[in-house]
């Protein structure tokens, strides 16, 4: 074989090895990207994968499994009522940056997107209810209906409901870049003593008492937009 003829097998043999990457890279991307959804609601659950958001060590709890356990929760009972929903991610092994939670959102058509987080603090006896919104015309109201309904949450110790602080401003690319009203609903303390006992208590009560609350805000917007 000329010097000539072996350089053209190479590029041939170059050729296929790129292709081949390129293939590979194709496919690993496309396993991991979410499954193409529409729907009228677009839950998203918090952290996930390698971020694993807030912890409470004493009870064993990070934010990320108790994020997307609750928007399992409020998933089924949005769909028991009707609406279709979609999430940024349904395992704890997915990790999210912020452009793929708003650029998922933006491919579903919904008409809102609720991002569901839990708070966390260094201060175990601190614990409250809020929500936060990126642009006020495009996200206030559907933040105020959010925290109307979680305001009604029981307090984890004691009695009468959870604390509260007002809604407010918060310059997240979640918020910001998604084209439907948007909210990231801080729900409860999960670095909180009491939240910590009742969300490892086993029975998925607390989780469940959030997630009717999500969805009722949600509904009340809905039905009033
Ligand atoms: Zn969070």
């Amino acid at each position: 074989m000329t010097h000539a003829g072996l350089s053209k097998v190479w590029a041939m043999v170059l050729a296929a090895v790129l292709a081949a990457m390129l293939l590979s890279a194709t496919i690993t991307t496309g396993a991991r990207a979410q499954e193409p959804c529409t729907g009228q609601v677009v839950l998203d659950p918090g952290h996930g994968g390698t971020d694993s958001g807030a912890v409470n060590t004493k009870y064993g709890l990070t934010e990320k499994e108790q994020n997307l356990d609750v928007a399992k929760r409020v998933k089924t009972l949005l769909e028991g009522d009707g609406y279709s929903v979609c999430m940024t991610r349904t395992d704890n092994d997915t990790t999210l940056s912020n452009n793929d939670r708003y650029t998922y959102a933006n491919s579903t058509g919904a008409r809102v997107l609720v991002s569901i987080h839990m708070n966390g603090s260094t201060n175990t006896s601190t614990d409250y209810t809020t929500t936060l919104f990126g642009k006020w015309r495009k996200d206030k109201e559907l933040a105020t209906a959010v925290f109307n309904s979680l305001s009604t949450l029981p307090a984890a110790g004691g009695t009468g409901t959870i604390a509260t602080r007002t809604p407010y401003s918060f310059a997240s690319g979640v918020l910001l870049k998604s084209e439907m009203p948007a909210t990231i609903a801080e729900t409860v303390f999960i670095t909180n003593d009491r939240e910590g006992q009742l969300l490892s208590d086993g029975t998925g009560t607390r989780q469940q008492q959030i997630a009717q609350a999500l969805r009722a805000g949600i509904e009340d917007y809905l039905k009033t937009h």
